[in-house]
């Protein structure tokens, strides 16, 4: 069995030759690891290879983690799961980045809740970009409605948008949706100065989605290993 230094190792080979394949500079993609449902020692494990930016889908699971890692204080914690209101509180005390964010309400609650001595909290706008029933996310109507009032919420700096597309799509059906996400991206990246991130791409899509602008990858199982429970 591959260790997760070794998967690491793998995926940034990957994301190196997506990269280069659709000549984008090599440094343009980061790699946010997902290790929902997987202990700290795993998260540690992907830390002493050189990992930094590590995503978490469930709020409470989420905290415990980043208090008990603590003292790797260069860790960047990305919140990526739904969110309740009242579970804002303890996202904006203990996360650096929401990527989640697809409600007014939730992104005032954030803003109005991010404890002071920290500096404002990035976040991306969740985009429902297939209109999928069953996943949260804002639609397309929408977005721009929702962009402009975190604009203007001072507590938070809205870095982008982040995506699901739906799965097991036809390679034209991946096409479109990834080519109307870059769209949207380019549109707000060229008028808003921190927009800059398109968070889309996971273990079985991100050759694609770095074909098509993605600039930060999601991946779990491709470093962690499968997830043995159901909920995930
Ligand atoms: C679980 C999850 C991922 C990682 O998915 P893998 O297929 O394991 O790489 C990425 N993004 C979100 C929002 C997730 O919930």
């Amino acid at each position: 069995m591959q260790t997760i230094a070794e998967r690491l190792e793998t995926a940034h080979a990957e994301i190196a030759s997506a990269t280069a394949k659709s000549h984008r500079p090599s440094n343009s993609v980061k790699l946010l690891a997902v290790s929902k449902t997987k202990p700290v020692s795993d998260i540690i494990a992907a830390y002493e290879a050189g990992q930094r930016l590590f995503g978490e889908n469930y709020v409470q699971e989420g905290v415990d983690k980043v208090q008990e890692l603590s003292h790797l204080s260069d860790i960047e914690w990305h919140m990526i799961g739904p969110i309740q209101s009242n579970k804002t509180k303890i996202v904006a005390e203990h996360f650096h980045w929401v990527q989640s964010v697809s409600r007014e309400k939730i992104a005032r609650r954030l803003n109005d809740q991010r404890p002071a001595h920290l500096p404002p909290l990035n976040v991306c706008i969740q985009l429902n970009i297939d209109d999928e029933q069953s996943k949260s996310g804002i639609n397309k109507e929408e977005f721009g409605y929702l962009a402009q009032l975190i604009e203007g919420l001072p507590r938070l700096v809205l870095r982008g948008i982040m995506a699901i597309p739906k799965a097991n799509p036809s390679t034209q059906e991946q096409q479109a949706t990834l080519s109307a996400l870059k769209e949207i991206f380019d549109q707000y990246h060229t008028s808003l100065s921190n927009f800059d991130t398109l968070s889309v791409g996971m273990s079985n899509d991100m050759q694609e989605a770095i074909y098509h602008g993605s600039t930060m990858v999601r991946i779990g199982t491709a470093i962690f290993g499968q997830r043995n429970n159901t909920t995930s």
